[in-house]
């Protein structure tokens, strides 16, 4: 069993033991082992570009329903359009959250947030596909997603990552300039991993994040340090990873409130032919089917 840094606030500390094991089949490395569902691919039809301006309200708060929209100002059609059953829910307006990051002190590191909201949270890694579809689906969905970029895979082209968070009122976020697991390196090359890439996505997107995901999920003392030192707030871990066709739960197989859910920007070559679209369609089914909806990360914190 892997030690892990427990500079954590209180409550997640069971829950990131119990988490090791997810997050050592689900990280980054992850190649898609263990499919086998039955159910065959969504019939994610590519939509037809007439309706493509990205819109930039925030999703899910307050937006008025339109005659054929849903309450969270989505065209019913988009649903089908891109594979769903039916509308999300609106995540709520006035999130139901007790404050995570902490203005002052050592980052927190969490892998949930707790709140009673029936929410779940999408966050995206690395940065190796760039799909100009997957910036349409999240547009018309209006999905939050809270997106960790690796410099050396997303660095070739930081004008896509800027479509979708533009697209659906995410975040861009820290996930190192090399993916280095960082558990292997003393505080200095740690420090150059983290905070080079605090720079270089300040310097692209305006903005220096706050939130950084170690790669594989691997850290330690010398991390939360690093990390604090250059303006980090939170390490971010998550309790299920999105495979091609299937989700790994942390415990048993059901999401809960305020779980973090990791998927990767991967494409065919890496999914066994399907496209980004098409796995995070399954991802969105799986997340109804159990009474949830998305929100958005940042707002919970
Ligand atoms: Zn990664």
């Amino acid at each position: 069993m892997r030690v892990r840094a427990r500079r954590s606030v209180s409550w997640v500390a069971g829950a990131l033991a119990a988490g090791v094991l997810v997050v050592g089949a689900g990280g980054c490395s992850g190649r898609g082992a263990g499919e086998g569902e039955g159910g065959g691919p969504p019939k994610a039809t590519a939509p037809t570009p007439d309706d493509t301006t990205p819109d930039r309200t925030t999703p899910g708060q307050g937006a008025a329903a339109a005659p054929g929209a849903d309450a969270r100002g989505v065209p019913l059609k988009a649903y089908a359009t891109w594979g769903l059953a039916g509308p999300l829910a609106p995540a709520p307006a006035k999130p139901d959250r007790t404050p995570v990051l902490k203005p002052s002190g050592p980052p927190v590191v969490f892998d949930r947030v707790r709140t009673n909201d029936k929410v779940v949270f999408l966050t995206f890694d690395d940065g190796a596909e760039k799909d100009p579809q997957f910036v349409r689906m999240v547009g018309e969905l209006k999905l939050p997603i809270s997106m960790f970029l690796t410099d050396s895979v997303a660095g070739s082209d930081y004008g896509h990552f800027a479509r979708l968070r533009d697209a659906g009122g995410g975040a861009i976020q820290n996930h190192t300039t090399g993916h280095a697991n960082l558990r292997t390196l003393p505080y200095e090359g740690q420090r150059k991993q983290i905070c080079d890439q605090q720079d270089r996505l300040e310097a692209r997107f305006g903005t220096r994040p706050t939130l950084f995901r170690p790669p594989y999920g691997n850290y330690n003392d010398d991390t939360v340090r690093a990390a604090g030192s250059c303006g980090v707030k939170a390490l971010v871990l998550w309790r299920e990873s999105m495979q091609i066709h299937d989700m790994r739960y942390a415990e048993g197989d059901r999401l809960r409130s305020g779980d973090i859910v990791l998927a990767h920007f991967r494409g065919p070559d890496e999914l066994k032919g399907s496209t980004i679209t098409e796995m995070t369609a399954r991802m969105l089914r799986r997340i109804q089917d159990q009474g949830f909806t998305v929100a958005r990360l940042e707002d919970y914190l």
